[in-house]
């Protein structure tokens, strides 16, 4: 096929739909660290994690082996509302920057959440009514991930509380209106609602919150609630697991044109769209059957790949969930109150800081005023005003495309553009008027979080 059929949205019909999602750790050779109970450092048991996530979800995140899980019939109508997300080729960003680079992105920001989020919301939402529970508790940070849960939440009837970082509590108060249109109820964090929240507040009064602190409110109520359950946004591996609808339609787009891509990109928060990106490109690595570029790309704010440590460390400040092994920061690392762009997760999910350890996954961190003038210069010719986060992926394309004008080489670069920035236009203000700055950790900060890991290897 030549090049210049390729459409400028490649679109999927419903039949071509994937209708399993694809495990990537039954193709890792070195499997990703058990998460681990922080009172006996033995692996959690299912039962212990049944507690706390529900019963399908936990036999999800604990299968190392099983290749392909069925996506059930109710989660892919759901999807069929907002999916297939196109795969766009990138025609006038190419045009744009004279390069002779092709350059694709699959848009997920395409639903009302605005990102990636909602696949796998729907999945948590499904299998908690499911069990018969009641409800769902879980953290928000930019509120992307509570906004997905709540439209989740809200379609099957389940309650939903939503424990949302404090700084964007008040700074996107538009969000938080979205997530009780859908009927979720909303709670600044750290509140005076938990113990744990009570305790952070004592320690650290006037604290703007963390991800790692609303996740701690979040299970403790949860834990505490009978019918409720904890379902968290990113990190886990069954979030990765659903999040692989994401590579495995790009795939299916880009191989109706033949077209393999050379290097594959996305921002990394959690890990969760990055992990669900390049899931099938990966596979492919794995087993030996082709070969890509992988790229992570982070803030220079929040940098837990570039600068963090391969650990055993808590997801939360609170130190109530189990131990997860990942390139951390620190579960006590808090980022700069003026990091505007999301990705701020002390830790990476397992399955990418295994791929990392072992030389998959290439990593790069950015500073945040280099990533609002590339979303900018994105935006004024791609037509899609995209989120922070998504922005850190097209920065960094943009310099892989900028690198082959250089060198004259045709490269195909494929990369996730997870979602949309209509709420964070309080921080392109910040941009626009000169107000953004970079604060990027001192290794003597990270050091000092790194200090207080728990000693487990
Ligand atoms: C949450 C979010 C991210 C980062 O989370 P990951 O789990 O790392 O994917 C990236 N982009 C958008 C738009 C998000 O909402």
């Amino acid at each position: 096929m030549t090049e210049n059929k390729i459409p400028y949205k490649i679109y999927l019909t419903e039949d071509e739909m994937p209708r399993q999602w694809y495990n990537l750790r039954a193709d890792m050779v070195n499997k990703p660290a058990p998460l681990l109970n922080p009172g006996t450092l033995q692996p959690m048991t299912a039962a212990e994690l049944e507690g706390v996530f529900c019963a399908e979800l936990v036999r999800q995140e604990l299968d190392n082996d099983t290749p392909f899980f069925d996506i059930p019939q109710e989660i892919r109508d759901f999807y069929k509302m907002y999916r297939p997300a196109p795969l766009v080729r990138a025609y006038c960003l190419e045009e744009k920057l004279q390069t002779p680079a092709k350059i694709y992105y699959k848009f997920e920001g395409n639903n009302t959440s605005g990102s990636h989020k909602l696949n796998s919301a729907i999945a948590q939402a499904y299998y908690a009514k499911e069990q018969g529970l009641k409800g769902v508790t879980t953290e928000t940070g930019a509120g992307q991930w509570g906004t997905a849960l709540s439209m989740a939440c809200g379609y099957l009837g389940l309650d939903c509380k939503v424990f949302m970082v404090k700084c964007s509590y008040e700074q996107k108060p538009f969000r938080r209106e979205v997530m009780r249109v859908h009927g979720a109820s909303v709670t600044p964090s750290p509140s005076e609602e938990t113990q744990v929240g009570r305790k952070i507040l004592a320690e650290f009064p006037g604290t703007t919150g963390s991800l790692g602190c609303a996740i701690s409110e979040a299970v403790e109520v949860a834990v505490s609630t009978p019918g409720y359950r904890y379902v968290l946004g990113s990190v886990l591996n069954q979030v990765l697991l659903h999040q692989s609808i994401i590579g495995l339609e790009s795939k299916i787009a880009l191989d109706k044109y033949g077209v393999k891509p050379d290097i594959i990109i996305g921002c990394a928060g959690g890990g969760s769209n990055l992990g669900g990106l390049i899931a099938p490109f990966m596979g492919e690595k794995l087993r030996g059957e082709a070969d890509y570029r992988f790229i992570a790309v982070e803030p220079a704010s929040c940098p837990s790949f570039t600068r963090g440590e391969y650990r055993y460390d808590f997801c939360d400040t609170g130190m109530v969930c189990p131990l997860a092994k990942m390139y951390t920061l620190g579960s006590s690392f808090i980022p700069s109150a003026d990091h505007a762009g999301g990705l701020r997760f002390h830790g990476m999910s397992s399955i990418l800081s295994q791929l990392y350890a072992d030389g998959y996954l290439e990593a790069q961190a950015v500073r945040q005023t280099d990533v609002f003038a590339a979303a900018e210069e994105f935006a004024r010719v791609e037509g899609i005003l995209p989120a922070p986060e998504s922005s850190h992926a097209i920065l960094a394309a943009m310099n892989e495309a900028k690198k082959c004008k250089e060198t004259g080489e045709e490269k195909t670069i494929l990369f996730g553009l997870t979602g949309t920035g209509y709420f964070d236009l309080v921080a392109y203000e910040k941009f626009h008027n000169g107000e953004m700055t970079n604060n990027i950790p001192t290794d003597a900060e990270i050091a000092a979080s790194l200090a207080k890991l728990p000693k487990v290897d």
